[in-house]
């Protein structure tokens, strides 16, 4: 049988890069197939953060963290998954990832030790200085480019070539027709559903309807051609939400501005939920309560949000407004001045530790609100789906019986994800770039030594 590469990876975000570069290294001829004009996806709109237990980097900065530590902080947030060998496998090789990452990629990315993350109970996230997804991806590029791995964008893969139960490359469609691309192995790297809505109301009902605030390539191929061969799917209900997306500017409203003790209210003035739930678990209840929710806070919050440039930038931009009193601020939204007054004062009654909050928030982040105040108006947002494909610790992909379906691999948002098994409430940050970055790089690894041993 003659094949025009050894392994086909399709899709060109951090889980396909990372694949491409492992399978390269290890000698075997690798090729990338990209549907969209440009390389990146989701990765490129990511801050690029990928958390690893007991790196090296950390130990430098005097950190005590294990695989054990960092897999209980997973579970302990996640509650419940399809696939818990999975999560203690990210866990394992989470470290060598980072490092890998940084020493063989030549990634350009750091410890954040500044602060902690959602859901883990030490620093361990590694990410570049601008905190910028693109930064990563570029780093990524010249890896590719430097070994001169072809990379063909506007090449979108249509269905998977498979015979007698084998996978044995893709058919692609580059604008002017259909070609086939013939692999001993091919790699889905293409990520999850999130930019289908159909698939979104089949599998994450509770958030279908909000509005997809990822990279537009993510519309659920692996999981079509998967089932079409008998693959198996896991974690199908999970994905990451964004509670404050800034309508109409369409960018992120930073959560320091509720961590820190701001609040939301709906179009009636009233709050509606624990905003403490965090970022990704309260989009479900701001969807719940209406079409907009409405971020209220102080000045001494704006201080914090302020260090962050992404906000800044939606000040400039005029989605942040400022008044002097609630009633003034209310004005500006066409909201029920008194209304909002009552639910101010209500929330500092309780930040102030007079009586308890209506919807059990405890933590109030820098106390009670006082003016000048701001404003935002925001929707809910869906990040990205955590469900896909289920495979192994080397990411191959798996039939109902748990065999490997021969020449398939999967990562990143096209597997089954490591954020619990439905809801928003088990992602914890970084979960989405670990499984891309090691379960690419594990996919490529596999890949190629199984070239090798079948060439042997
Ligand atoms: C705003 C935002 C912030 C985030 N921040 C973080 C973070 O800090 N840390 C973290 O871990 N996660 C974060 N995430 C999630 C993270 O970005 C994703 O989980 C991760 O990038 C997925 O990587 P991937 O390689 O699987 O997919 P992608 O990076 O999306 O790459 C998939 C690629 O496949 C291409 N593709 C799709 N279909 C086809 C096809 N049929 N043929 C060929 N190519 C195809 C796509 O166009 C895309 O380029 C964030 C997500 C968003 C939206």
């Amino acid at each position: 049988m003659s094949f025009d590469v050894d392994v086909l990876v399709t899709g060109a975000g951090a889980c396909g890069l990372s694949a491409a570069i492992a399978a390269h290294d290890s000698g075997v001829s690798v090729a990338i197939v990209e549907k969209r004009d440009r390389p990146g996806g989701n990765s490129s709109l990511s801050t690029g953060s990928v958390p690893a237990a007991n790196s090296r980097f950390q130990r430098e900065a005097g950190l005590v963290d294990s695989p054990e530590k960092m897999l209980a902080d997973l579970m302990g947030i996640a509650k419940e998954t399809d696939d818990l060998a999975l999560v203690q496998r990210m866990a394992e090789v989470s470290a060598e990832t980072v490092e890998w990452l940084v020493d063989t990629v030549g990634a350009k990315i750091v410890l954040i030790t500044a602060y902690k993350h959602i859901g883990h109970s030490i620093q361990r996230l590694h990410a570049p200085v601008s905190r910028r997804g693109q930064d990563l991806v570029n780093d990524f590029l010249a890896a590719i480019e430097k070994r001169e791995i072809p990379l063909a964008v506007g090449n979108a893969v249509e269905d998977l070539i498979v015979e007698n139960g084998v996978v044995l490359g893709a058919k692609v469609n580059a604008g002017e027709g259909v070609f086939e691309i013939r692999a001993r192995k091919t790699i889905l790297a293409v990520n999850g559903f999130a930019a289908d809505p159909a698939l979104v109301k089949q599998y994450c009902p509770e958030i279908a309807g909000a509005r997809y605030f990822g990279a537009q390539g993510s519309h659920g191929e692996a999981v079509r051609w998967g089932l079409k061969i008998g693959a198996a799917l896991a974690n199908m209900g999970a994905y990451q939400g964004y509670a404050a997306v800034a309508y109409p500017h369409g960018s992120l409203l930073s959560w320091t501005t509720i961590e820190k003790g701001g609040l939301l209210v709906g179009a009636d003035a009233k709050r509606f939920g624990d905003e403490s739930l965090g970022y990704s678990g309260f989009a479900r209840v701001v969807l719940e309560q209406g079409e907009y929710a409405f971020a209220v806070f102080d000045k001494k919050i704006f201080d914090v949000a302020a260090q962050e440039e992404e906000f800044m930038e939606l000040v400039r931009y005029g989605g942040v407004k400022k008044a002097d009193d609630i009633a003034a601020l209310a004005a500006m939204f066409d909201l029920d001045g008194a209304e909002l007054a009552r639910q101010v004062e209500a929330f500092n009654r309780s930040a102030r530790g007079e009586t308890k909050d209506a919807f059990g928030r405890s933590n109030f982040g820098l106390g009670a609100l006082e003016g000048p105040f701001y404003g935002c108006r925001v929707v809910p947002g869906l990040f990205h789906t955590q469900g896909g494909l289920r495979v192994d610790g080397n990411a191959r992909v798996l039939r109902q019986d748990g065999t490997p379906i021969p020449g398939l691999f999967a990562g990143g948002g096209a597997a089954a994800g490591i954020s619990g098994k439905a809801g928003a409430l088990g992602y914890a940050s970084g979960n989405g770039l670990l499984t891309a970055v090691a379960l690419g790089r594990l996919a490529g690894l596999t890949a190629a030594s199984e070239i090798a041993r079948a060439a042997a």
